[in-house]
């Protein structure tokens, strides 16, 4: 398994997950983010080497540190550059509750304000989507959702890395017929979708400008699956906060307790203590 070259964090085969630089080095995200740069458009990477990026880093911490920007963060600007260039097609439903503001080829659509989000099917939210996978001719070429080891975002601007590192061992057919990414959503009654990434049903040469536009369309949406689970799995990761509060609540009530007379300061004290966990 590769490692960061500035940070050693592990870096798995099949993640969308680093940068490649001059010299063939990789870092992750997070080093590139230090260094100031958004690793998903940042394109000076393959002119840069290691050296270079540890004094960008060590420059930028000396100077002022600069909020590390979120995924999300990321995602909107991202997608923000891109916006003037996309129309939101036809199929998006909008309403009162899904505004899409985020559309990517008339094929998947994000109300980031919202967290929703809409391939073909319904409209879902962001923690409907349990995992994604891309297909090429029916097999699987990456994957990721909750709980996967794959970490996503995007590597633009090296496109077929991810078809490279995930294929690295199998030898590639010239040709591509199908592109393909299966969602797996929490929906009983429809639990898969695809998002057609060939919907022409032409067969093309690896090689070919037509291939390499689909997979750099393809990749971008597997980015913003990816994101989507994160984000939603970082809400999920919230009720920190509301153990908190029932302590606060709890405490509350046995203070109305004590002042009423019904229990002593000394149980009242036992008690608090116990829900503060001192
Ligand atoms: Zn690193």
């Amino acid at each position: 398994m590769p490692s960061c070259a500035i940070c050693g964090k592990n870096l798995p085969m099949l993640g969308i997950n680093k940068v490649r630089l001059k010299g063939g080095d990789v870092v992750c995200f997070d080093c590139v983010k230090k260094a100031g740069h958004n690793p998903m458009t940042w394109t000076k990477n393959l002119s840069t080497t290691v050296d270079m990026l540890q004094a960008e880093i060590a420059g930028i911490n000396k100077a002022e540190p600069e909020k590390q920007k979120s995924d999300i963060d990321i995602m909107k600007e991202t997608f923000d550059k891109r916006r003037s260039s996309l129309g939101l097609g036809a199929k998006a439903r909008v309403s009162d509750t899904f505004r899409p503001d985020k559309s990517f080829y008339k094929r998947f659509y994000i109300d980031t304000i919202h967290k929703k989000w809409q391939a073909l099917g319904p409209v879902h939210n962001y923690s409907d989507l349990v995992s994604y996978e891309y297909q090429e001719d029916g097999g699987t070429v990456v994957s990721g959702g909750v709980g996967s080891a794959v970490i996503g975002g995007a590597l633009f601007g090296s496109i077929g890395a991810v078809v490279g590192a995930a294929t690295g061992k199998k030898k590639l057919s010239d040709y591509v017929n199908s592109m393909k990414i299966r969602l797996t959503v929490k929906d009983m009654n429809n639990p898969t979708e695809y998002i057609d990434m060939n919907p022409v049903r032409i067969r093309m040469k690896r090689s070919s400008g037509q291939y390499r536009k689909n997979l750099e369309e393809t990749q971008e949406i597997l980015s913003c699956l990816e994101l989507i689970i994160r984000e939603s799995q970082k809400s999920q990761r919230a009720p920190e906060n509301s153990k908190t509060t029932d302590a606060a609540d709890e405490i509350l009530k046995y203070k109305k307790l004590l002042d009423a007379g019904a229990i002593t300061q000394e149980e009242y004290q036992a008690k608090k203590k116990q829900l503060l966990n001192l």
